[in-house]
């Protein structure tokens, strides 16, 4: 079977040898490796299509800058002709007719150039204009197969899979994920030069946002044994007036790029704030223990394709987009971004950005209303950055707490000073891990033992311990969990033994998806979709969550189902050939013989906001963009069954 360099390779990566499929997965395979050449074919078209538009820009900047020569050169001859007029003022032989005819010929060479300026500001703005829509188109055409691959991976991972199949399914996840990560790079990319991003000003969670990046990150952050730290500090107010998708992006760029060069150690996340006239400023730091970056290449770190030598896409990967457009996300958000390191001994990227005041928000957050105070406690972490980290988040609570960073260090120090109300200890650690420590610091101290918190990692197998640990949390350690661990603890004289430490996370599909769920929110559903391979997807999603649905392919048949059938709720693809989806949804909605209206779902692969806007004018109800994601998708039906239900009622 002849694959595709590149998932060959990967195959090769994870499993030896590609030959080595077993039978029943080449077709799978092979169908993959078909939308990878798609994608290289599709990869050629952009990069024709951006050599293209630049090589026009680049015309018409040139053709400004000689039209600007020009222009200096008609005033130096208009000063020139002045300078005669004065020095003639008296002499009747100078003859006034050249004079006119002069400055008439300078007028006339002044109109040409600006019309001529004109012009050619039009080409370069069209030029940029159909660089935005081609590259939108392209990333249609790309996201379209891509959402096959992805819908059908996520499906395949949802039946019986045995170990070697599961890892199979998971590698094609990664890489298809990587590729929608590229693809909207470049698509964020062409509209910030488009002047078309868009940005948000809406009631914004730095905190919660933080976490749950953070948490994105966890698996990977495990996969190489590093640690992630959190940081908030208790000046950021909950709520503020920000863009949370893009402070996301933000983050998500930096620690990833943390994560990714970083081997051992780990990366921290440190956010602070202060008041900034009506608003906040809000810094933010990313700092990691990793490869570090050459003091030549920190200035043009920021520069779009700019990688520090070849040999990090080889080994890393990546397109050197992501710091280009973090840079240009942080200035339209207010701020600024650096960045400090040290070769061979990590980076520190810090930025900040100017947000809204909001009053405070209702959401169950628990940072302001707890007291803690007059606590001591030891904090046992063998990783220095975790331990201060750590450290500095008790003390903005007026907390004192020493760090021993090891078993032994530990040993030593309660045998001198055991006047501690808790003891922070985390699990992974050389030498004796923590529970092991937790046994025999009980065997030394029996009942003096202060309450030990075990700092534990997501998914490490359950430890020993048992009653000793009064508490387990899973790192990264979130500010508002640990703090709630605190001062529940002190709440409770006997220790609470709970295990917070997740079973089995290796298939992220399974149990997520169930028949009941079509018996809780029933509803009749039409999909019009005409890409065959999207109506499987989407009909296969809907039958696991237990729904028949009915299909056509295209917007008249849509249109013509309702004339003899009702439906509470329509996926809808936008681009249908013959009649859109738009169009379809207008007919259905504004047309009486129907009777009521449908909750109508549009379904695309275009990403641009305008679209959007156009799904709400044609009647529709929700918006989700491919490829589904089963949880995205199951938050919509909820949605929508909601509002039939209610308006049924
Ligand atoms: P990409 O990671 O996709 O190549 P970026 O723009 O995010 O693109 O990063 C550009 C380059 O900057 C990387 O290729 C790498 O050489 C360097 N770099 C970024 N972040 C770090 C970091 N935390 N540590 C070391 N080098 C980094």
């Amino acid at each position: 079977m002849a694959l595709h360099p590149l998932l060959a390779r990967q195959l090769r990566r994870a499993f030896g040898s590609a030959d080595d499929l077993p039978e029943k997965s080449r077709g799978f395979v092979e169908l993959v490796g078909q939308a990878y050449e798609q994608f290289d074919s599709d990869r050629k078209l952009i990069d024709n299509a951006m050599r293209q538009s630049s090589i026009e820009l680049t015309d018409a900047n040139r053709l400004l800058r000689e039209e600007n020569d020009a222009k200096v050169d008609i005033f130096d001859r208009l000063l020139e002709t002045l300078k005669i007029l004065d020095a003639n003022e008296h002499d009747s032989s100078f003859s006034l007719k050249d004079i006119v005819g002069t400055i008439e010929r300078l007028v006339k060479e002044r109109q040409e150039t600006v019309s001529e300026l004109r012009l050619a500001k039009r080409e370069a703005e069209s030029a940029s204009r159909a660089k935005s829509e081609f590259l939108a188109n392209m990333s249609h055409e790309i996201r379209t197969p891509l959402n096959s691959i992805v819908g059908m991976v996520s499906l395949l991972g949802e039946t019986p899979l045995e170990k070697e199949q599961l890892e199979f399914v998971n590698t094609i996840q990664q890489s298809s994920d990587a590729l929608i990560n590229t693809i909207s790079d470049i698509l964020d990319f062409s509209k910030i030069e488009a002047g078309e991003m868009m940005i948000e000003s809406i009631p914004t969670d730095v905190t919660m946002l933080c976490e749950q990046v953070v948490d994105m990150f966890l698996g990977q952050a495990r996969s190489k044994s590093l640690d992630l730290a959190l940081y908030i500090s208790p000046e950021l107010p909950d709520g503020v007036l920000s863009d949370p998708t893009r402070i996301r992006q933000i983050l998500t760029n930096l620690i990833g790029n943390g994560v990714k060069f970083t081997k051992q150690g780990g990366v921290a996340l440190i956010v602070d704030a202060e008041r900034d006239g009506d608003g906040w400023r809000i810094d933010f730091v990313v700092e990691d223990t990793g490869i570090g970056i050459p003091e030549d290449h920190s200035k043009h770190i920021f520069n779009s394709f700019s990688q520090v030598d070849s040999s990090t896409t080889r080994k890393y990967g990546g397109t050197g987009l992501g710091l280009a457009i973090t840079e240009r996300l942080v200035q339209c958000l207010g701020g600024q971004i650096g960045v400090e390191s040290t070769l061979n001994e990590g980076a520190s990227f810090h930025f900040n950005i100017h947000a809204g005041s909001l009053q405070p928000i209702e959401n169950g957050r628990i940072t302001q209303c707890v007291i803690l105070n007059d606590l001591r406690i030891l904090i046992v972490d063998d990783e220095p950055l975790s331990g201060r980290i750590l450290s500095a988040q008790l003390q903005s609570w007026g907390l004192e707490s020493t760090v021993c960073d090891g078993a032994k260090n530990a040993i030593a120090h309660l045998k001198k000073d055991m006047a501690y109300d808790f003891i922070l200890m985390d699990f992974n650690m050389p030498e004796m891990n923590g529970a092991e420590l937790a046994i025999e610091l009980k065997r030394l101290m029996g009942d003096s033992l202060p309450r030990i918190v075990l700092l534990t990692s997501r998914g490490v197998e359950p430890d020993v311990a048992g009653e000793i640990i009064s508490r387990r949390i899973a790192k990264p350690i979130k500010p508002n969990e640990l703090k709630l661990c605190i001062s529940e603890l002190l709440n409770t004289n006997d220790s609470v033994h709970e295990n917070q430490v997740n079973s089995d996370t290796s298939n992220p599909w399974s149990g997520q998806m169930s028949q009941d769920f079509a018996r809780s929110s029933p509803m009749s559903i039409l999909i019009a979709e005409d890409v065959a391979v999207n109506r499987k997807v989407i009909e296969l999603y809907l039958s696991r969550l237990g729904y028949t649905c009915t299909t056509v392919n295209s917007g008249i048949d849509a249109v013509e189902m309702f004339h003899s059938d009702t439906f509470d709720l329509v996926f809808m693809d936008m681009q249908m050939p013959e009649m859109s989806g738009l169009e379809a949804s207008r007919l259905i909605t504004e047309s009486t013989k129907f009777g009521k209206s449908p909750y109508i779902i549009a379904l695309t692969a275009n990403v641009f906001s305008e679209q959007r806007e156009a799904a709400e004018e044609a009647g529709m109800k929700d918006y989700l963009t491919k490829p589904l994601r089963p949880l995205v998708l199951m938050q919509a039906l909820k949605k929508a069954y909601k509002v039939i239900s209610s308006s049924s009622s």
